[in-house]
């Protein structure tokens, strides 16, 4: 970290361009609440970053010298959260609000592991030390919304204008302080296409094999953020280019090997997640982890059926495999695995289309994610295209259709209904 006394002095000039009505009335009047109470209280971080740059924030961040007791004081909807970091999530209407105590750089005793990651960053500070404690310039400025003024301590509001991601203090200790702070870099490149600085872009080339020794647990909100958020795919070339994708899905490790371009299924699924956020429409972890852990799913289903398993064995194990693998690096939570599980499954037995199973599966609650699943592997070349026509025409077929359409299936007792039950041909494909 840099000596604070080094760091350049406050801009408090207010010619910082940031409308006040652009401002969510919810984060005004925390900020206002907390300063009525005797306390400094200011944005900062993505909120004040994106306004300036004339975005809609994604969330509020509030930053100020009340402790996170003092904070759960001044307001009636308040909830401490967090050990490692503790902050206040304060309610305020629909939206919530992350009140954050000022911090200062931790001591060096007891709070690192050998490589110089922070175990524990609740020191709390002043504004000057939580500026430099702050992962990027663009992400320390301060926005006081009811005076209008800006407070910038690292040069960020010049970094802003260049487009510039930089780490502030020393970039390869700040990595190994923090080595989610590389996955937060990409996420940045992506979302503001914005350039690493060079020194910042040296130590992440030197540091990115730290990210190993994250623990899983806290990857997997970060990675949510890379492709939820309308430009998972640009962060996905990014990952990749900068050496990272790997080491978040070491289980396409063999796919990524050598400047590999990103699987097709992938790039895929992240255009369509992509577009469906620019559009307004909700997207599901599940389809999109269904959609990045396929390849080695299909390459260890394909084996297990060679060496003559059942399909659905076959997927269970494979699946089961990958996800326990995945779950090393990072920890994607059961009630989002479970869902990827039911979306492959569920697509293989679409693919079977075994005549009995059609309405059953049409009625399934992830139908809709099974059917998107299997356009995507058509879109790969995974599925036959009329397959995928079958399961198009058979959601927007009347009652009578749909008999006909299964009637007219290999082992769909044709025109008529049969009455003995059929034996299985072809039981596992
Ligand atoms: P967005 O909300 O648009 O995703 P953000 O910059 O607000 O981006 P948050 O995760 O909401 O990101 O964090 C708020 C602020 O907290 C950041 O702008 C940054 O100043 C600080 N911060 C967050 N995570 C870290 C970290 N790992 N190390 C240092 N500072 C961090
Ligand atoms: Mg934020």
């Amino acid at each position: 970290m840099p000596d604070p006394s080094t760091a350049p002095q406050a801009d408090t000039s207010s010619d910082h361009t940031i409308d006040p009505a652009m401002l969510h009335p919810a984060a005004v009047d925390v900020t206002r609440q907390l300063q009525a109470a005797g306390y400094e209280a200011l944005l900062v971080g993505g909120c004040v970053r994106d306004l300036l740059l004339g975005m809609a924030p994604k969330d509020y961040d509030v930053a100020t010298d009340a402790t996170p007791e003092q904070v759960a004081r001044v307001f009636r909807r308040a909830r401490i959260i967090g050990r490692r970091f503790r902050i206040v999530h304060v309610r305020a209407g629909r939206e919530v609000i992350e009140v954050t105590t000022f911090r200062r750089a931790p001591d060096d005793e007891g709070g690192q592991t050998e490589q110089g990651r922070i175990l524990a960053d609740n020191e709390w500070g002043d504004l000057d030390s939580d500026a430099l404690r702050r992962d990027f310039t663009v992400n320390a400025l301060y926005y006081d919304p009811l005076t209008n003024e800006g407070i910038d301590h690292v040069d960020g509001l010049v970094d802003l204008e260049n487009r510039v991601l930089r780490v502030i203090g020393d970039p390869r200790q700040r990595f190994a302080e923090d080595p989610v702070r590389m996955v937060r870099a990409v996420r940045f490149m992506a979302k503001l296409g914005f350039d690493l600085a060079p020194e910042t872009a040296a130590a992440l080339a030197e540091c990115r094999n730290l990210l190993a020794g994250v623990p899983p647990a806290r990857l997997f909100d970060e990675v949510l953020k890379l492709f939820h958020y309308g430009h998972g795919m640009r962060a996905a070339e990014l990952l990749q280019a900068h050496g990272m994708l790997s080491l978040l899905f070491p289980v396409l490790a063999p796919w990524l090997e050598d400047d590999a371009t990103v699987p097709a299924i992938v790039i895929r699924a992240l255009e369509n997640t992509d577009a469906r956020v620019n559009e307004g429409k909700a997207v599901i972890s599940p389809f999109l982890f269904a959609a990045l852990l396929w390849p080695p799913v299909r390459e260890r289903f394909d084996a297990l059926r060679s060496s003559g398993r059942p399909a659905i064995e076959a997927l269970h194990r494979a699946s089961d495999h990958v996800v326990a693998e995945e779950c090393a690096a990072v920890a994607v939570p059961r009630r989002v695995s479970s869902v990827t599980r039911e979306i492959w499954e569920l697509e293989h037995r679409l693919a079977d289309r075994r005549p009995r199973a059609v309405k059953g599966l049409l009625e399934n609650r992830r139908f809709r994610a099974a059917y998107d699943f299997m356009m995507l592997r058509n879109a790969v070349g995974e599925r036959d295209a009329e397959l995928c026509q079958w399961w198009t025409r058979i959601q927007e077929a009347s009652e009578a259709q749909v008999v006909e359409m299964i009637a007219t299936l290999p082992g769909g007792g044709g025109r008529r209904r049969s009455r003995r039950p059929r034996k299985r041909k072809n039981p596992a494909q």
